[in-house]
């Protein structure tokens, strides 16, 4: 009998040469192997406080931290929740969890108590990490009852929680976090013996299609992500000693979490950490701190494009602005460009579970080479990626927009006690299907062109929201956009748009769709502008369409 003969696979592969990757070491080893050669450089600096850390101090005290978490009765393998905003306590739990061989989940501390809940039973945390400002939060019902595990009548249920205020501000049952951190002894850490298949964080996706799914992530795989980005050569990602890399995207996302903070840590450069976004505070740190490393999401790059304060601020010092975690359209790049000119500006594609990062704008590297507008970069080294047809699953070549699939040492471990999801989303042949249609052009750069799930179909016809989206932003008098699909007998869908106007604008519909139906083919046409005061937006910084789709389901039966 003849053999089978498996059909063809057109693989992408970085332009960078693969590097060595030392995943045998623990993640904290990995991100602070420069913090015996840089003691006195700067590590971390609260944007709030102007307090600056060095990496000797963060070092320790993360180390101190571990000591506190471990006399809380945090083990090896054990999960810690952190609720919290971007704060230096956010680093030390988190890498004295990683110390310790646990594990550190994040969640969104703005998020309900039933939200909040559920990533805490699913992560099976026994302690949070927090700020008092949350704790009523923590005293729904859902929770056990806060207090030491060893006054809650011996059954171990209860809840430690430790506040990062003033001790004098801790509330009632909570521990101080500074008090715990000031009377430990690093010098009591165990050595642990940690597996790069032991997992070190378990964040959660961005609930943008349906609920938040847990990931983990393990030593060996963050280890790989960072490197595929900082390490080499010619890193692709070039941060060094000296960096300011901006901190205000939230830690409990993997793209600020890895990106960000792991990233400029391996790379010895300093982390300047904001509590939350706010325009003033944001461009007054970036030009007291010399920002020169600028992670943002299109929200953020919209916000900053559209705002005359920018004039008034010496932002300079910035070198690189790199988005990510949404599409961003050229119109929008060009418009900040103008501001920042510079800088350079790219994009990274990242998945929570892909590790995060996919695919990197090489522009980024130590020896660049340039990137075309509107293009996610090429994919990172020491990986695989391909591109199939969503329906058959066939590989396809270059120029082709079907399903990207990563293969790689960075890609998650799984889904968080979902085997069956995980296997639907990382075959056998270690493939992770991301669900976003894109595709790879002559020069190897990765082009996404929008999920799957959120792809209009009129007639035959795909639309992808995200392309008319970038159109309409480009629009003066639009201050921000979102499309979705509307049903309709005739074609199935039609894509329709929630447009928010700028300040002292009155454009009309017809003006819109006008402005839209002159750049496109006929299918992609607007059936309808719906005028709103906002977009809803996750923390990460995308569009929930969902609830859009919602409000218009709500219209139509009303
Ligand atoms: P959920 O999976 O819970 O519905 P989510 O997919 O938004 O939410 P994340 O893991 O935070 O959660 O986001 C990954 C997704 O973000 C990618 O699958 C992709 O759709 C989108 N994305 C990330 N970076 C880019 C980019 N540069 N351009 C376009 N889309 C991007
Ligand atoms: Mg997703």
């Amino acid at each position: 009998a003849a053999a089978a003969v498996a059909p063809e696979v057109t693989v992408f592969r970085s332009k960078l040469p693969d590097i060595e990757i030392p995943s045998h070491l623990p993640l904290h080893d990995y991100c602070f192997a420069r913090a015996a050669e840089l003691p006195d450089a700067p590590c971390l600096i609260a944007a709030a406080t102007g307090r600056t850390y060095t990496y000797a101090q963060t070092r320790l005290l993360c180390r101190r931290a571990a000591a506190s978490l471990r006399v809380l009765g945090v083990r090896q393998g054990d999960r810690v929740m952190i609720l919290l905003q971007n704060s230096v306590e956010f680093v030390l739990t988190f890498f004295g969890a990683s110390f310790l061989g646990a594990v550190t989940t994040a969640g969104n501390p703005f998020c309900t108590p039933q939200e909040i809940h559920k990533q805490f039973r699913a992560s099976g945390a026994r302690l949070i990490v927090t700020q008092s400002a949350y704790v009523d939060k923590l005293r729904h019902e859902a929770f056990p009852r806060i207090g030491a595990a060893s006054d809650d009548g011996g059954d171990g249920n209860a809840l430690t929680v430790v506040t990062i205020d003033d001790a004098a501000n801790t509330p009632e049952g909570c521990l101080a976090f500074w008090e715990l951190v000031a009377s430990a002894d690093e010098a009591t850490l165990p050595e642990v013996s940690i597996s790069p298949d032991d997992p070190v964080a378990l964040p959660f996706s961005s609930g943008t299609t349906g609920l938040p799914k847990g990931v983990v992530l393990t030593h060996g795989g963050q280890v790989s992500g960072v490197a595929q980005q900082v390490d080499g050569e010619n890193p692709n990602l070039y941060m060094r000693e000296g960096d300011v890399a901006l901190c205000v995207l939230p830690l409990f996302h993997i793209f600020s979490l890895n990106s960000v903070l792991l990233c400029a840590l391996r790379a010895g450069a300093a982390v300047m950490l904001m509590p939350r976004f706010e325009m003033g505070a944001m461009l007054e740190g970036i030009q007291r701190w010399r920002v020169t490393v600028a992670a943002v999401v299109p929200p953020l790059v919209l916000a900053l494009a559209k705002n005359p304060a920018l004039e008034k601020y010496d932002l300079s010092s910035i070198r690189i602005v790199l988005s990510g975690a949404a599409p961003l359209g050229k119109e929008l790049v060009d418009a900040l460009r103008a501001r920042v000119p510079q800088a350079i500006f790219g994009q990274g594609y990242g998945m929570t579970e892909a590790g995060p990062v996919l695919s990197m704008c090489p522009a980024f590297a130590r020896e660049p080479s340039p990137a075309k507008p509107g293009s996610c970069g090429t994919v990172v080294r020491n990986a695989e990626l391909k591109v199939v047809d969503p329906d058959t699953g066939l590989s396809l070549g270059r120029n082709l927009p079907g399903e990207i699939c990563i293969r790689g040492p960075q890609i998650m471990k799984g889904y968080l006690n979902d085997p069956e999801a995980t296997a639907r989303t990382v075959d056998v042949d270690g493939w992770l299907h991301t669900g976003d249609i894109g595709f790879v052009d002559d020069d190897d750069e990765v082009f996404i062109v929008d999920r799957v799930k959120e792809l209009i179909k009129f007639k035959g016809f795909q639309v992808p929201p995200a392309e008319l989206e970038a159109l309409l932003l480009a629009h003066p008098s639009i201050a921000d956009a979102a499309v979705v699909p509307q049903k309709n007998d005739a074609a199935g869908e039609v894509p329709v748009a929630f447009v928010v106007r700028a300040a002292d604008s009155d454009i009309a519909e017809d003006a819109i769709k006008e402005f839209v139906s002159k750049q496109v083919v006929f299918y992609k046409r607007l059936h309808k502008v719906y005028f709103t005061h906002s977009i809803p937006k996750s923390a990460s910084g995308k569009i929930l369409r969902r609830e859009l789709r919602a409000k218009l389901a709500a219209a139509e039966t009303a």
